[in-house]
């Protein structure tokens, strides 16, 4: 990634040397603008909300932190011993988690790793990389390729729909719309933009049949504060 176009990275990279940082602004043709507050990116355990908490205890094995942004997560796994590899296609985030002292730093695209992992984590709704579920078949066929036999991904997500939700609590999608959980972003950071992208939020039901198919077991471990929830997916070895 051009790191002209990373304003999620230079916000990192801002915030780890200064201890503050500008706003980073989210778009959506859905949504009204919004913000993600940049010191939340360098949470530290006690500053994880429950679920991601958990996601942590469960790991085990040679473990993978997908999309790791700041290493908030690697940095808890690396002082517990876990040998742990962090991996973000930002090159400024990458960058800040060297400083930061994350041993084993990855600058790549999750899609293009293939090694095998015991445990693959995407937190903080990582799974929305898969962009759309068009895609979530090619995700799982990778899965194949960097999940070592008897490994497990852990990820959070959430469900949605209660955006499209009025007062009554009837929902209606608007009728374009393929799946209510694919949406697309920009973001900018100071005057960096970067290149719009897809991220999905998919539901644990939509989740697990589409797991199903692809030979693989959902099981919803944790269900978070705001229409989130922890999952484990693990390969279905009856199926083979
Ligand atoms: N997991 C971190 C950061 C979440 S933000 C946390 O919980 O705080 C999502 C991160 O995923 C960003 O740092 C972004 O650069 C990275 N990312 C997006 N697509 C990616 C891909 N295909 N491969 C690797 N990292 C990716």
């Amino acid at each position: 990634m051009d790191i002209k176009k990373d304003p999620m990275g230079r916000a990192i990279a801002d915030y780890h040397r200064t201890g503050k940082a500008g706003r980073l602004r989210v778009f959506s043709p859905m949504f009204e603008e919004d913000e993600i507050p940049v010191q939340t990116l360098f949470r530290n355990y006690q500053e994880m909300p429950e679920t991601e908490q958990k996601a942590l205890g469960m790991v085990n094995g040679k473990t993978l932190d997908v999309g790791a942004g700041s290493g908030c997560h690697s940095l808890v796994l690396q002082q517990r011993g876990v040998d742990v590899t962090a991996v973000d296609i930002s090159p400024l985030s990458v960058e800040t988690m060297r400083k930061r002292g994350v041993k084993n730093v990855l600058e790549q695209d999750f899609f293009a790793l293939d090694e095998p992992y015991d445990t693959i984590l995407m937190l903080m709704n990582g799974i929305g990389i898969v962009g759309t579920l068009e895609r979530m078949p090619d995700f799982f066929r990778h899965l194949d390729r960097i999940l070592a036999p008897g490994g497990q991904l852990l990820c959070d997500s959430s469900d949605i729909s209660y955006v499209f939700e009025d007062e009554d609590g009837n929902i209606e999608y608007p009728e374009d719309m393929a799946y209510y959980g694919e949406l697309n972003y920009t973001m900018q950071y100071k005057n960096i933009m970067g290149a719009a992208f897809d991220w999905l939020y998919v539901d644990a039901d939509t989740l697990a049949r589409i797991a199903a198919e692809n030979g693989y077991i959902v099981e919803v471990i944790a269900e978070g504060e705001h229409y989130d929830y922890l999952a484990r997916i693990t390969k279905n070895i009856e199926n083979n």
